[in-house]
């Protein structure tokens, strides 16, 4: 018989998914039976400095934060080497593969999941966590095809900026052209990223691309990208507001609760003013 291995009162069961810095098993509370999913960081693979004391304070920030829409953090624990991210278990998989695999979304079942994106983001915002590395692969679906951000507050912690991981990571196609240039705020941040995603999800494909990081940078900051000309009027108004360079002049998460595509049928979890 194999040997089970256990983190605290965890007991680590098969991977269900890898990140670049991470791995992520299921895992069984030995106290509860309950099951979890465990992030499991490998510290040396990340920068190391005063990260105790920003764990610490990042964590304790996470906790709080409850929201169908957000994964839920149980409890971190650190070993020397590792730091293990306990947190709900959520089982329907990547929005990314749902989307390869769908090509695109109608512009019904995008508005759905966009809904969710923001309700959670509004919530985190709210509490004054951004997340700064929202993409599709960040987002998972629940058994109830329910949109679940995860690794919120995550890049804090890592304390790797978002530019810099989304560049080893080979995934810069989200980041706001203001964290390119320096200085910004990672809430306004998001908020590009959400109406990137939202594009993607009713497009298939990216709005902005290039052969090399640097041409892909170069579009973002000139803005050269096409709607597809089956993308409605309607979701074009949205995305045109969202979709802006200068953080100042972007769509604010109030503005985007008040567009007339956004509205339909929009059930908010949480009450943003
Ligand atoms: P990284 O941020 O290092 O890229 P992720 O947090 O995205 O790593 O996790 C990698 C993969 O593990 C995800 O794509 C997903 O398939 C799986 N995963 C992550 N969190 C959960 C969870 N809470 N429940 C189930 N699977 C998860
Ligand atoms: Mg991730």
């Amino acid at each position: 018989m194999s040997k089970t291995k256990r983190v605290g009162k965890y007991e680590l069961k098969e991977t269900l998914g890898k990140g670049n810095f991470s791995k992520v098993k299921r895992s069984v509370n030995v106290e509860t039976g309950e099951i979890n999913a465990i992030k499991i960081v490998n510290i040396s693979s990340v920068e190391n400095n005063g990260l105790e004391k920003q764990v610490k304070r990042e964590i304790s920030v996470l906790k709080t934060i409850k929201h169908a829409n957000i994964v839920q953090m149980i409890e971190v624990l650190k070993s020397p080497n590792h730091i293990y991210i306990v947190m709900e278990l959520v089982l329907g998989g990547e929005l990314f593969d749902k989307i390869v695999s769908a090509k695109k979304f109608d512009e019904k079942t995008a508005r759905r999941y966009f809904q969710q994106l923001i309700d959670g983001i509004a919530y985190c915002h709210t509490n004054k966590i951004a997340h700064r590395d929202l993409k599709p692969e960040n987002l998972l679906l629940d058994d109830k095809d329910n949109l679940k951000i995860s690794d919120f507050g995550l890049s804090g912690i890592m304390q790797t900026n978002t530019i810099m991981l989304s560049t080893i990571c080979g995934t810069p196609h989200y980041v706001a052209p203001e964290v390119l240039t320096g200085s910004y705020n990672g809430m306004i941040a998001d908020i590009w990223s959400c109406g990137i995603i939202l594009f993607v999800m009713i497009s298939g494909c990216h709005p902005f691309d290039g052969d090399t990081v640097q041409e892909l940078f170069k579009r973002i900051e000139n803005l050269e990208f096409k709607y597809p000309p089956y993308v409605s009027k309607e979701v074009r108004a949205l995305l045109d507001k969202i979709i802006v360079v200068d953080p100042l002049k972007r769509a604010t998460l109030t503005e985007i609760m008040n567009d007339p595509w956004f509205k339909v049928d929009f059930k908010p979890l949480h009450r943003y003013e």
